[in-house]
């Protein structure tokens, strides 16, 4: 192959690459999640500073937070500020990259600060969804725990906040 053929080549597999959608369809969102996205969820109210959370990360798009009813010791979620993506089908993957960029951050913090041996990264797209702005969670695990279902009250504000105050202090540098 000349090197003429192989430039338009490269070019084309990049083209494939850069054209992907950043976005799906609204009618093909649609057919599998109708309806609209509520901005009086608990998470927009977060946001809006209308309800309280445990923050550990915040910048101009994207906030992570202590999860109220923790499956481990450590739970966080992690959210766009801007994108009102009710969950991976309507979200810009420009706005999923930024949450993940923070998520996998979170992680490791998870595992310096709090001992954990690893983390899962879980996000619910309908079943198993409740609530219906996009977050995924970044759940640290310890070796021997059985992985469960949440249950139970909230966990306090005072224990989400000194949590938070620990992951907080080993996030690493962006
Ligand atoms: P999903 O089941 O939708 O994937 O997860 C929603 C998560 O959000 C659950 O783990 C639940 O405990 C958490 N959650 C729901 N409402 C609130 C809230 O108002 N504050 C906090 N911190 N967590 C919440």
């Amino acid at each position: 192959m000349n090197r003429r053929a192989a430039f338009a080549i490269s070019l084309a597999l990049l083209g494939g690459c850069t054209t992907a959608p950043r976005v799906v369809p609204a009618a093909q969102i649609q057919a599998v999640l109708p309806g609209r996205y509520d901005p009086d969820n608990s998470f927009a109210k977060i946001i809006r500073g209308e309800l309280p959370a445990a923050k550990v990360y915040e910048d101009d798009r994207v906030l992570a937070f202590m999860d109220y009813k923790p499956v481990e010791r450590g739970h966080v979620l992690v959210i766009s500020k801007r994108s009102q993506a009710r969950n991976l089908l309507d979200v810009d993957l420009a706005d999923f990259d930024r949450i993940m960029a923070v998520a996998r951050r979170i992680g490791q913090a998870q595992m310096k600060a709090l001992g954990a041996n690893g983390f899962s990264i879980e996000q619910n797209n309908g079943y198993g969804q409740t609530v219906l702005h996009l977050h995924v969670h970044v759940i640290p695990r310890y070796s021997g725990q059985p992985w469960g279902e949440k249950s139970g009250p909230p966990m306090p504000m005072e224990a989400r906040e000194a949590l938070a105050a620990q992951i907080r202090a080993a996030l690493p540098p962006r």
